[in-house]
């Protein structure tokens, strides 16, 4: 009930929630008030879960925040989100999101954008406050003082998963699911001060969430902090015969993992990650991230990812690539909206040009492009063979004794909703997922953790970096951090 509430005063500033499955959430928390009484229940009995578009819930709104997915009820359940139920979770609602998880800063939805409810502030000299006399007449206390003032401006929460990271940091959920094809967890969590992992590819099974790149997709959790990331992933993860690309390995108990010493441990530093025109408060931010883990006794070295370079425009050419394939079944036909044409191509064509938003179109159209005939080895086959690079280079690291990699999750604190530069440019706001999106290519796990504030106050992030299924090393390290 207290979420609901604040669900209900919270939400329409904010627009996180798409659907809130109130009557849902009332039923699931009495079934779990029932076990729990008789000592019985999961491990996340009672726990209420925001869930992102993009998971199939069954009999609930599932629409990717898309117009074309209009009225679509899946007569199934996501298998992340299935598994979340039968440890005892509880559905508050339907989260906003990127249309069909494509963005970075939640401004692509069908329902408008999401608000970050971090505001940047100023530091301001203020006179010290008067006092009243008594008589009517009032008398300064004398001197200054140093105050924050409030900057009205609406940020974004990031993207795609800008609806799960606002519900979190705002406190409209105990935690949420999210899923990352080139930082959708991870940027989101570092712009809204909340931890955020994107595990190994495999981890989670993809089935019944809407597929967006498959080769790049994974499920993941945006928590409150990095003991709830690892409790929520260790319910999300399992191998499931209905995704084929799901890893039959066994889920760790994560939790055991946070407060182990990181003595004597090995972390990279690579050097590629230092990009031109990064904020000095960002390379601030990622040396102090190095000194506390130096203090904690891990040993620092310096390694190179040669390829990284490569990683943002390959990317945007396997994604938009995939993304162009997955989207054919949008025909007016299977799911969703119908917009009437004069004979059926007519209504393919009408109803996909009324149901797509801009950012979508734009990716069927480079995706498209960069398969046909003539471009396909050009661009498609030479972007796979960069992945392929990119995937060494990290191999190298490891097989160096590396045991975790340290960046910057992000080369910014969050911008103002309808930022001019990057509207004006979307190839300004690809560069968002540049310390993000070699980790997709590589299929590496990889976690955002909060680090610290930026000079306006608001929360930035830091990115590790591990090993093919080694997330219990992120969340041994992510806890050093926070
Ligand atoms: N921002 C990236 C994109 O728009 C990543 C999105 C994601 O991880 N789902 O493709």
């Amino acid at each position: 009930e207290a979420y609901l509430q604040a669900i209900e005063r919270a939400n329409p500033a904010l627009n996180a929630y798409v659907v809130v499955t109130d009557d849902k959430a009332r039923d699931m928390a009495k079934a779990s008030d029932a076990k729990l009484a008789k000592g019985e229940g999961g491990s996340l009995e009672g726990i209420p879960l925001g869930i992102k578009d993009l998971f199939g819930t069954e009999g609930v709104h599932t629409q990717a925040c898309s117009h074309v997915l209009d009225g679509f009820k899946p007569h199934y359940e996501s298998t992340v989100t299935a598994n979340l139920w039968a440890d005892g979770a509880v559905m508050l609602g339907k989260l906003n999101m990127d249309e069909f998880a494509m963005g970075s800063s939640n401004e692509t939805s069908y329902y408008g954008p999401v608000v970050n409810p971090w505001r940047r502030s100023r530091l301001d000299t203020v006179v010290m406050p008067t006092t009243h006399q008594g008589d009517g007449s009032f008398v300064t206390a004398g001197g200054t003082r140093t105050a924050r003032t409030l900057d009205n401006a609406q940020l974004v929460p990031g993207g795609s998963s800008g609806g799960s990271a606002s519900a979190v940091s705002a406190l409209l959920c105990a935690g949420a699911t999210a899923t990352d094809t080139g930082g959708s967890i991870r940027q989101p969590a570092a712009f809204t001060g909340t931890v955020g992992i994107k595990p190994t590819y495999g981890r989670c099974s993809r089935w019944g969430i809407v597929a967006f790149a498959s080769s790049l997709d994974q499920a993941g959790p945006i928590a409150r902090d990095v003991r709830d990331a690892a409790i929520l992933l260790k319910s999300m993860a399992s191998v499931d015969p209905k995704d084929t690309t799901s890893v039959d390995r066994p889920v760790p108990d994560y939790e055991a993992a946070i407060g182990k010493p990181i003595k004597g441990m090995k972390v990279g530093i690579p050097r590629e990650y230092r990009v031109d025109g990064m904020p000095d408060e960002i390379e601030a931010l990622w040396q102090k991230g190095i000194a506390w883990l130096k203090d904690a006794g891990a040993e620092i070295v310096d390694i190179s990812l040669p390829h990284t370079k490569y990683a943002l425009p390959a990317y945007y050419i396997v994604a938009p690539a995939e993304a162009s394939s997955n989207l054919a079944r949008y025909d007016g036909v299977r799911y969703g909206l119908r917009v009437p044409g004069k004979d059926i191509v007519d209504m393919y064509e009408t109803t996909r040009a009324a149901g797509f938003g801009r950012e979508v179109k734009r990716r069927i159209m480079i995706g498209t492009y960069v398969l046909s005939a003539g471009y396909y080895d050009a661009y498609y086959l030479q972007a796979q063979k960069v992945r392929n690079l990119i995937k060494r280079d990290f191999e190298n690291a490891f097989a160096a004794g590396v045991d975790v990699i340290l960046t910057p999750a992000t080369p910014s604190a969050a911008f103002g909703i309808a930022d001019e530069d990057m509207a004006a440019d979307p190839v300004k706001m690809y560069l968002n997922d540049i310390f993000t999106v070699t980790v997709n290519m590589a299929g590496l796990p990889g976690i955002a953790v909060p680090a610290g504030l930026d000079a306006k106050g608001l929360p930035l992030g830091l990115q590790l970096i591990g090993r093919p299924f080694d997330e219990e090393t992120l969340f041994q390290t992510a806890h050093v951090i926070e």
